[in-house]
């Protein structure tokens, strides 16, 4: 049987309206969808009734299907012959371990491609108005994972973290948040720096805390989040008040409004 073809797939943050195109048609064309915890329901109802589906999401500490059984699944799907979306939340390449899955497949000469999706600092920061860059506030932007290492310990350099210029997003931040605010503030962050912290942001489920460094995790706490939740740090936080547009469930209502 001729060999089949993984695409590693991004089904961005949650709101469906946000798969690219091509995400789309290959949901719909796929014999075989591998999907992650972070895909949101409404994009796991676009998978066609007769396709396979199968879990391999992970949880903090409860790992649903180690890595490298995930790697053998994609493998051995794809030498069966079937066409295999391998279905991940955000972006596939960004803190999605799609490239160790690319890479598991390349050894193996197995063909794949990758999708992209809107990962969750573009899809958090859009839906609750703040720019990761605008004139005169950020000039950059840095991507980092507040996830711990396997010696529980979380291994920035902090003072490299520190940069009134570049907007920082932290991705799997919420459990360490305590930690991630007190690194930046012994590194010297200004501690009335603007801060975010976005919960299932671009779903009708989406909630936002807007604070300073100095009283986020606190503010959090407060307000109960919960993950998937991303960070964001930086003086382009302020913009939120003037540029929040997201009401979140009155895409729903306007859809039912639509219909009616
Ligand atoms: N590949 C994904 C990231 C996976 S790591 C991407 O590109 O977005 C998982 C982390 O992503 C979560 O801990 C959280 O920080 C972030 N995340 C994913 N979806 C999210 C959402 N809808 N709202 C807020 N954060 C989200």
């Amino acid at each position: 049987m001729a060999q089949g073809c993984v695409y590693l797939v991004g089904a961005g943050p949650g709101d469906p309206d946000l798969l690219t195109v091509k995400a789309l048609r290959l949901i719909q064309g796929a014999e075989v969808v591998v999907f992650d915890r972070l895909v949101s329901d409404e994009i796991l109802d676009l998978i066609p009734t007769g396709t396979t589906r199968i879990y391999a999401g992970k949880a903090l500490n409860r790992h649903a299907m180690p890595q490298d059984e995930i790697n053998a699944l994609l493998l051995n799907l794809a030498r069966a012959g079937r066409r295999v979306v391998r279905l991940k939340g955000g972006d596939p390449f960004t803190f999605g371990r799609g490239s160790e899955e690319a890479e598991h497949l390349a050894r193996h000469h197995v063909r794949f491609e990758v999708v992209p999706g809107i990962t969750a600092a573009a899809g958090c920061s859009a839906y609750a108005g703040i720019p990761l860059t605008h004139r005169g506030l950020a000039t950059g932007v840095r991507y980092v994972t507040g996830h711990l290492r396997d010696n529980n310990e979380l291994d920035h350099d902090w003072a490299r973290l520190v940069d009134g210029d570049t907007t920082l997003v932290c991705y799997m931040g919420l459990v360490t948040l305590p930690e991630i605010v007190r690194g930046l503030l012994n590194a010297g962050l200004d501690p009335a720096t603007p801060a975010a912290v976005v919960q299932n942001g671009t779903t009708p489920r989406q909630r936002h805390v807007l604070a300073t460094v100095a009283t986020l995790a606190d503010r959090v706490a407060e307000a109960g989040l919960k993950s998937p939740a991303t960070i964001i740090i930086g003086k382009v936080v302020a913009l939120a008040d003037t540029l929040n547009w997201f009401v979140p469930g009155e895409a729903d209502e306007q859809e039912i409004r639509r219909l009616g």
